[in-house]
Parts: C-alpha cells; structure tokens; sequence
C-alpha cells in the first residue's frame, strides 16, 4: 500500500535517524522515516479506495474506532499520547470483498465489506481494530519501511565495496539487497510486529471498557472460519492460530487488570488540543 520510493526515502533517512522504544518501553527500534512522511505517502492511496456504502455499518464501526483510540491514547503502560485524538481519525468502509481491516498512521482506518460479517459484536471490532490501531501506535509500518531503507542503503556500500569485482557478479548481490527492500516495505507485518499488536492491542481494547476474552473468542472464530475455507488474506498475514490464541490467553490476566482500572464512567473522548 505505501509505494517503495526508496530513493526518495533515502535522502530523507539521513535527516530522520532516530531510536525510539515501542509503548510500554519494552523494544527499542530503529526509525529512519517518520509517521508524517508515511502518513503523506499512505493518504493518497487510502484516498483512493472504493468507499462501500451502508451508513448503519459506518457508524457501528465508527463508534467502536472512537473508544479504541481514545483508550489508546490514555491506556496505563501501553498507551500512545501522541495518536491523533478520536475526532481527527477517518474511518471508513472499504467496497473490498476480501476480509481485511488496517490503520495508517495519520489517523486513517479501514474495514473491507468482506470482514463485516465476521465481526458480528462490539467485541469482536474492538479486537480487530484495537489490533489494528496497536500496529499505528507501535510505529511498526515505519519500522517496516526502516528495515528496507537500510537494506538499500547497504546495496550502496556493497556496491562501492565490490568496485572491482566482475559486473554480473555485482548486479547478482545487488539483485538480492533489491529484493529484500521492496519485500520491506511490500510484506504484512512480521510475526514479532503481529504479536505486540496483540499484546498491546487487547490492553487497548481493555481499557476501552470491552471484555479481553472476545480477543480469545474472535480468533478461535476466525481460524474455524479459515479452515472452512474463508478469510484468507487477513489471516495469512498474521501468526498461526494455535500460537495466537495461545499468546493471547497468556495475556489475559494482565488486559483484565486493566479493565479493572478503568472506570466505566471515564469520558470516552479525550480534550481536543491537547495533541496534534
Ligand atoms: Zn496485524
């Protein structure tokens, strides 16, 4: 979905270079670019999807969206203040049949038309875009472009450092930096990426109020539903099931401690102003 200029990125990558550590202070990463660029880049294409059109869908997955980011932004631990308050977010239903749903940094979500009737509850959204909104949060589409933009930028130093080497035995080394880059940038997330979107997700999703254990229930769900032979695309570029539902369990005590802390009365939007 963001287009691989890695040229471009590159000349910016010598001004952005900067570590940053994921909520929850648990992982440090290497960021080369930043959420605005990636937020310019992912807009234009986000503004180009089909809209699919049913206005009480719309407004369901708009009013789970809100709380999620709003939890998002003020969550114990794991919350990410820096996230665009609720109101600035665009949500939107995609005229996609597959069964997908992302966030772009930026503030931007969408849900295909081919999920909806694979989140038939608020939980059930709560979980796919209290996921989803953890991948922002995390930085993790930024991470991702870093993680190519090095590899490009290491073609270079291979390519000065075999200067005197036979050509075709150049562009054969260069070939392979090539492909990992683009793969950066054009592969779902990594099983590492997935697994904090879950972790980080569902203390999300908790402390918007919603009970962690549809996470568990949802992904049971999903992985019958794929073994039947539906949603494919969604799933396969998350972790297995097995490992998933397994993790997500683990982490269930803790996504209740924090559901435990919230108060049920809390304003579900947060001041405006008080972010970008
Ligand atoms: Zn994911």
């Amino acid at each position: 979905m963001i287009a691989p200029r890695v040229a471009a990125l590159a000349a910016v990558a010598a001004f952005l270079a900067a570590c940053q550590t994921v909520p929850g202070g648990g992982r440090s990463q290497l960021l080369l670019v930043d959420d605005d660029l990636l937020a310019r880049e992912a807009g234009a294409a986000f503004a180009q999807l089909p809209r699919a059109r049913d206005d009480a869908q719309l407004a369901r997955v708009r009013a789970v969206a809100r709380k999620v980011v709003a939890a998002a932004r003020t969550c114990p631990v794991y919350g990410d203040p820096d996230l665009p308050p609720p109101e600035r977010w665009e949500v939107v239903l995609i005229d996609d049949p597959t069964p997908n749903a992302f966030a772009m940094p930026g503030g931007r979500i969408g849900v295909h038309r081919g999920m909806l009737p694979l989140l038939p509850t608020e939980g059930d959204l709560a979980t796919v875009l209290s996921h989803e909104v953890a991948h922002v949060a995390c930085r993790h589409g930024a991470e991702r472009v870093s993680h190519s933009l090095v590899a490009a930028l290491g073609a270079v130093a291979v390519d000065q450092a075999m200067a005197d080497k036979p050509s075709a035995r150049r562009q054969e080394v260069l070939a392979a930096y090539g492909a990992v880059a683009t793969l950066g940038v054009l592969l779902p997330y990594s099983r590492g990426h997935e697994e904090e979107a879950d972790r980080i997700g569902l203390a999300y999703m908790a402390h918007a109020g919603y009970d962690p254990a549809a996470a568990v229930a949802f992904w049971r769900r999903f992985a019958a539903s794929k073994q039947q032979g539906g949603a494919p695309e969604f799933l396969s570029t998350h972790p297995s099931d097995a490992t998933r539902i397994r993790n997500l369990e683990a982490m269930l005590p803790e996504a209740r401690a924090i559901r435990d802390r919230a108060t049920p009365q809390r304003a579900s939007t947060p001041p405006t102003g008080a972010s970008r």
